[in-house]
């Protein structure tokens, strides 16, 4: 690892794991806990979850652990340039998105209403159930017993009901920047925003595939269009050589553009603010940013996106449909326990054991499943 800058959170100064062990002898605490990331089961099926495109649709989309993926690789280079913790920013990356239900976001929604009346369903607190609870892979303890950083760094959002919850079992531990209003780590806000940089490049990779969105809708973002026309003029035989080639050489100027202007806003401001040390950061307004002007576009870019993306016909179909597998197993755990594997049917707290076993499945695994169950195929006029 390169020189950690005085505001970087050092491995050697981690606050430790929930349960003892000894120290790593070849790596540090944030290796280990990326390591132990990798390992995990949560972490192979992010491979079958999809965020915008259900995982069927075809086998060139993202997916979570692709997505995660970029997500660390973005979130590396910065770190480096910025002299924070690579190992951390990489661990909390891999693990950003480990409690993701099948489905992208229609699934987190669908759970979140079937759970309402039962303590809520949260994507940023499920990752973290993940982790400390949910994987079984240890003699000692449950969970994968990552220190305090990652974890910290994995609890992204979390309402206030859950916050005190969670600081009631662990005082001044994993929620205490939501008590006591406090910004996350450099090395948190950094895959923040490393996660949102990749998903907008990627998105418009994938809906382009798709066919969804088309490049004359793209021309009038700044954004894209400043790096195509940059791409052309360097590469004016580029329109001869496809359109996957551009596409490619324009996504990646994007992505370095935006690279370069993050670590330069962010090293503005800390030079500004000079935190004495770590803890010094999260009593300091958020400090990794982009400037102003890359700021405006990229909203301007996530806006486009919703709009023309997120929020298109096809992909609403998707959704509706996705949201009937969901609450339908929902139901069907619910009345019928026994349809769970042992662990969760045996488990004193039903419903939430029910939404854990959900929240676990591939897309494929919940829709094969909702078939077993109700004997109908929800995707099949999809298809
Ligand atoms: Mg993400």
């Amino acid at each position: 690892m390169a020189t950690l800058a005085p505001w970087a959170l050092d491995p050697a100064q981690s606050r430790g794991r929930r349960h003892a062990e000894p120290p790593p002898a070849q790596r540090n605490e944030h290796q280990r806990d990326r390591d132990r990331i990798v390992h995990s089961t949560a972490f192979r099926r992010l491979v079958y979850k999809t965020q915008v495109f259900i995982n069927h649709e075809g086998d060139l989309f993202r997916t979570r652990l692709t997505h995660s993926l970029e997500v660390a690789q973005l979130g590396r280079s910065m770190a480096r340039a910025l002299g924070f913790n690579e190992d951390l920013v990489e661990a909390i990356a891999l693990a950003h998105d480990l409690g993701h239900t099948p489905f992208g976001h229609a699934g987190q929604d669908q759970l979140a209403e079937c759970m309402q009346a039962h303590g809520g369903f949260e994507h940023n607190l499920q990752s973290l159930r993940v982790v400390d609870r949910l994987e079984l892979r240890y003699a000692a303890f449950d969970g994968l017993n990552l220190t305090l950083e990652t974890r910290q760094g994995i609890l992204k959002h979390c309402s206030r009901r859950n916050a005190e919850l969670l600081d009631s079992a662990e005082p001044g531990g994993v929620a205490r920047r939501f008590i006591e209003g406090l910004q996350p780590s450099l090395e948190a806000q950094l895959v923040n925003l490393a996660d949102e940089m990749a998903y907008n490049a990627h998105d418009i990779d994938d809906g382009l595939r798709s066919g969804l969105i088309g490049l004359e809708q793209l021309e009038g973002l700044a954004l894209f269009s400043r790096w195509r026309q940059d791409a052309l003029r360097e590469h004016p035989d580029l329109p001869q050589r496809g359109a996957r080639r551009w596409l490619a050489e324009t996504l990646r100027r994007m992505l370095a553009a935006q690279v370069q202007d993050l670590v330069q806003a962010t090293s503005a401001a800390l030079q500004q603010h000079r935190p004495v040390d770590a803890e010094g950061v999260l009593h300091l307004p958020p400090l990794v940013q982009h400037g102003g002007a890359m700021r405006a576009e990229i909203v301007a870019l996530k806006q486009f996106l919703f709009k023309a993306l997120y929020r298109h016909p096809q992909v609403e179909d998707s959704t509706l449909r996705a949201r009937t597998v969901v609450r339908e197993l929902f139901a069907a755990y619910s009345a019928a326990p026994g349809e769970m594997p042992e662990d969760y049917a045996r488990s004193p707290e039903l419903h939430r054991a029910v939404a854990d076993y959900i929240a676990g499945m591939t897309d494929r695994y919940a829709m094969r499943e909702h078939q077993r169950l109700s004997g109908r195929d929800v995707f099949a006029a999809a298809r």
